[in-house]
């Protein structure tokens, strides 16, 4: 089944570009020119996007806000979405990838990165309904709940597990703080992100030769690289 990309840009010449490039890759596309009709595409069951490539700014509502929209609906808040940014602070991509976005790619870009991104951003998402995870030293099965570093079996506590499941379905992303404080303690937690740090220092301990696949990005949160 061919996938659909919901493309939101208000810059025609751009979205066409995209659109034509993305059809030649294989892929269906819709075009959005604003952010009140994105969110209706994006609501279609009959048509749902697979990932939704959204521009910053935008007339009317902002790409952020229809971020936070998409997050917030059921049929919607699983669909990976890309941010397109003119603005290329890294609060800016802190900021999106906390509202949810799976990625964000800076303008100007090229066509071949953004496919490039989408591929990935769509692999990982397939990935994401598998079992196990495995590299040469680290083995992680999701299901029966067990790690295995070097053959020995790590004992973790049920949110240090959470917390690794977390990280290696995320494998490659940097995971912030607030990502991983939302998707491991399932709540907003605005208090201390201490608990998270203590958290993650125990986890790479116990993980002990392991523990090197979890990289800290500094001031902004983790990313799992795996053993190489
Ligand atoms: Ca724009």
């Amino acid at each position: 089944m061919r996938q659909y990309i919901l493309i939101v840009e208000d810059e025609a010449d751009i979205a066409e570009s995209l659109r034509y490039n993305f059809e030649r890759e294989g892929f269906r596309t819709l075009i959005a020119e604003s952010g009140e009709k994105g969110l209706r595409l994006a609501l279609d069951e009959n048509r749902p996007p697979s990932l939704i490539l959204l521009d910053l700014m935008l007339p009317g509502m902002s790409g952020i806000e229809l971020c936070r929209r998409l997050r917030r609906e059921p049929t919607t808040k699983k669909i990976p979405v890309i941010m397109l940014t003119a603005k290329a602070s890294e609060t800016d991509k802190i900021r999106g990838l906390e509202i949810g976005a799976d990625d964000y790619i800076t303008k100007p870009f090229s066509i071949k990165e953004v496919v490039a991104r989408i591929r990935a951003v769509l692999r990982r998402v397939d990935s994401e309904t598998v079992q196990k995870y495995e590299d040469d030293k680290l083995s992680v099965d999701f299901t029966d709940m067990r790690v295995y570093c070097e053959e020995d079996e790590i004992k973790l506590t049920r949110k240090e597990f959470a917390l690794l499941t977390y990280l290696t379905k995320n494998s490659g992303r940097v995971a912030t703080r607030q990502n991983l404080l939302d998707n491991v303690w399932g709540y907003s937690y605005f208090g201390d992100t201490r608990t998270l740090d203590v958290h993650i220092r125990r986890l790479r301990q116990k993980l002990g030769e392991c523990g090197n696949c979890i990289e800290t990005v500094v001031g902004v949160g983790y990313r799992f690289v795996g053993n190489r």
